[in-house]
């Protein structure tokens, strides 16, 4: 029920809907950003907040996290802060 998730940046726990989800789809591998709930693959958690953003990109936390290459561009992630606001 009141499942906790870890940002890859800063390490925090939180509840899932405080977080960015970034998911690696099982199909094709691609990296999708907050996925609708038909879209399925391993995810990883981040703040909505510019510092965790950078640290798991940084020291690709992110790509550990998610078992992948793919990279994700700053600035799309960067997008899902202002649409917060
Ligand atoms: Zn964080």
């Amino acid at each position: 029920m009141n499942k906790q998730r870890k940002c890859v940046g800063c390490g925090e726990f939180k509840p899932r809907e405080n977080f960015i989800r970034v998911m690696k789809t099982e199909k094709g591998g691609e990296l999708v950003i907050n996925p609708n709930s038909k879209t399925f693959g391993r995810s990883a958690y981040l703040c909505y907040n510019q510092k965790c953003i950078e640290l798991a990109l940084k020291k690709s936390k992110l790509n550990k996290a998610l078992k992948t290459s793919a990279a994700l561009e700053k600035a799309t992630l960067l997008e899902q802060l202002n649409q917060e606001n």
